[in-house]
C-alpha cells in the first residue's frame, strides 16, 4: 500500500490534474507514490470522460507475424526465435496474402504487422531469403508487403517492426496508415547484463525515441507506449511517460499511448519474475492519463487481465487495442482475446459504447469528406495521399468505421 506522505500536496496535485493537459513530473511522482488509488482512478477517468466521453474503441485486426527471428534478446520475449531447420525465416507472399484475405472476410480492417528487428544483421539465413525475392532489408520487404496486402485486400496496414530510419518511414508512409514502436521504458539502465534489456541493441531508449522523433516530423500517425514492471523503478516509469508526451506535444502524432503488463511465461529468461499487481497496472494508466492529458488515446490490452478487464475502464482508458477474431495474440499467446461479442457486452455493463475504429484514429483524418475533433483542425495531415481511397472506403463519416462489423 502507499504511504500518504503529504495529502495535502496530493489533493492540490490531482485538482492540477483534473484540467487534462498534464501534469509536472514532480505531481506524476506524487500519484505514483503517494496518491490514494481511488481518489487517482477517480481523477483519471474523470479527465478520460471530459475529452473523450462514454466511447470505448478497439481495431478489429489480423496480426501479420511476418518474422520471428530479431537481432534482440529481450528476457521477457516469447516471440522471437533463432533460425531453424526446415522453418522458413519469413512468411512468403502468398503466406502473407492468405492471412490477409482471411482476415478481410472476418469484418477486419487492420493488417497489423509484427516482427523482429533488423534479423538480416546477424542470421546470414534472413539475408539469403530477403535476397532471393530481391530485397535487402527486412523493413523493405515489411513495405512491399504492406503494398500487397493494401492493394489485394483494402485492409489498412499499421506495423510495428522496431526501430526505423528517416529512409524506412517515408517508404513505409506510402502504405501504413500508421506505425508503431514501444518505447517501452526511458531507462538505459534496464540493458545492463542481466537486465530486461541485455543483448538488446535496439531497445537502446535514445534510439528508440529517435524513431518516434522523426515520425513526427514526417507526420506520421505513431503508436507507442511503456511495458512495466521490466525492472524499472517508478520514476524510470514516470520518465518514459513524460518523454512519449513531450514527443507528442512536438509534433502531434502520437495517437495512441499503450500501457502493458509484463506476464511471465515458462521459456522466457524473466520466467520468474514478479509481474505488476493489478493495482500497480491501475495506478500506471492513471498517471499515464494524467501526464498525458484528456486528448490522448490511452489503451490497454484487455486479454493481459483475464476477466478484470473492465477495471482498466476505471483508470482512465478510452480504447482496448487491436482484436482479431481470426488470429491469436502472437505476442502473448497464453491470454486469449474476448470475443468481440462479450466485450461489446461488457463495456455496455461498464457504462460506456464499444465503436469500432481504423488503425488511424477518427482525429487523425482530416478533409472535408471527414469530421475532424475540434481541437485536431490544426493538425497536418497525416495520410499519404494515395492511401486515403482506401481509409475514405473503410471509415464512416465520424471517423469510426464505416457500418461497424457485427461483433462475432
Ligand atoms: S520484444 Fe521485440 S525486439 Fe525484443 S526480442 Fe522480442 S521481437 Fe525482438
Amino acid at each position: 500500500m502507499p504511504i500518504v506522505a503529504n495529502p495535502g500536496h496530493v489533493d492540490a496535485a490531482l485538482e492540477r490534474g483534473l484540467d487534462g493537459r498534464g501534469v509536472s513530473r514532480e505531481d506524476a511522482l506524487s500519484f505514483m507514490r503517494d496518491a490514494p488509488l481511488g481518489a487517482l482512478l477517480h481523477t483519471a477517468a474523470a479527465v478520460r470522460d471530459r475529452f473523450k466521453g462514454r466511447s470505448v474503441s478497439y481495431s478489429r485486426k489480423v496480426f501479420i507475424p511476418l518474422t520471428h527471428l530479431c537481432r534482440d534478446y529481450c528476457g521477457y520475449c516469447t516471440f522471437r526465435a533463432d533460425p531453424q531447420v526446415g522453418v522458413r525465416p519469413y512468411m512468403t507472399p502468398d503466406e502473407v496474402l492468405a492471412v490477409a484475405e482471411a482476415g478481410r472476410r472476418a469484418g477486419c480492417k487492420e493488417a497489423l504487422f509484427s516482427l523482429g528487428d533488423q534479423p538480416e544483421r546477424i542470421f546470414p539465413e534472413a539475408k539469403e531469403f530477403l535476397q532471393t525475392l530481391g530485397f535487402d532489408t527486412t523493413l523493405e520487404y515489411l513495405a512491399a508487403m504492406s503494398e500487397l496486402v493494401l492493394t489485394k485486400t483494402g485492409l489498412l496496414p499499421h506495423s510495428n517492426p522496431g526501430l526505423m530510419g528517416e529512409k524506412d518511414l517515408r517508404r513505409l508512409r506510402e502504405t501504413n496508415v500508421s506505425v508503431g514502436l514501444m518505447l517501452e521504458s526511458a531507462s538505459p539502465r534496464l540493458g545492463r547484463p542481466g537486465e530486461a534489456h541485455w543483448k538488446a541493441p535496439d531497445k537502446v531508449p535514445a534510439l528508440r525515441l529517435r524513431t518516434i522523433e522523426t515520425a513526427g516530423q514526417l507526420s506520421m500517425a505513431f503508436t507507442t507506449g511503456i511495458l512495466i514492471g521490466i525492472g524499472e523503478t517508478a520514476e524510470e516509469r514516470v520518465d518514459a511517460l513524460l518523454a512519449i508526451g513531450a514527443a507528442y506535444r512536438k509534433h502531434g502524432h502520437i495517437q495512441e499511448v499503450i500501457v502493458q503488463p509484463f506476464r511471465a511465461k515458462p521459456d522466457i529468461r524473466m520466467a520468474l519474475a514478479p509481474e505488476p499487481s493489478n493495482e500497480d497496472l491501475l495506478r500506471t494508466i492513471a498517471v499515464a492519463r494524467l501526464i498525458l492529458g484528456g486528448e490522448m488515446n490511452l489503451q490497454s490490452p484487455p486479454n493481459l487481465l483475464s476477466q478484470d478487464y473492465p477495471d482498466l475502464l476505471k483508470a482512465g482508458i478510452n480504447d482496448w487495442g487491436g482484436i482479431s477474431p481470426v488470429t491469436k495474440d502472437f505476442i502473448n499467446p497464453e491470454a486469449v482475446w474476448p470475443q468481440i461479442s462479450s466485450l461489446a457486452e461488457r463495456t455496455a455493463k461498464a457504462g460506456f459504447v464499444l465503436r469500432e475504429r481504423l488503425a488511424i484514429y477518427p482525429e487523425f483524418m482530416p478533409g472535408p469528406e471527414f469530421t475532424p475533433a475540434p481541437e485536431s483542425s490544426s493538425r497536418p495531415d497525416f495520410i499519404h495521399e494515395r492511401l486515403r481511397p482506401y481509409v475514405r472506403k473503410l471509415q464512416g463519416g465520424d471517423g469510426y468505421a464505416r457500418g461497424e462489423s457485427d461483433p462475432c
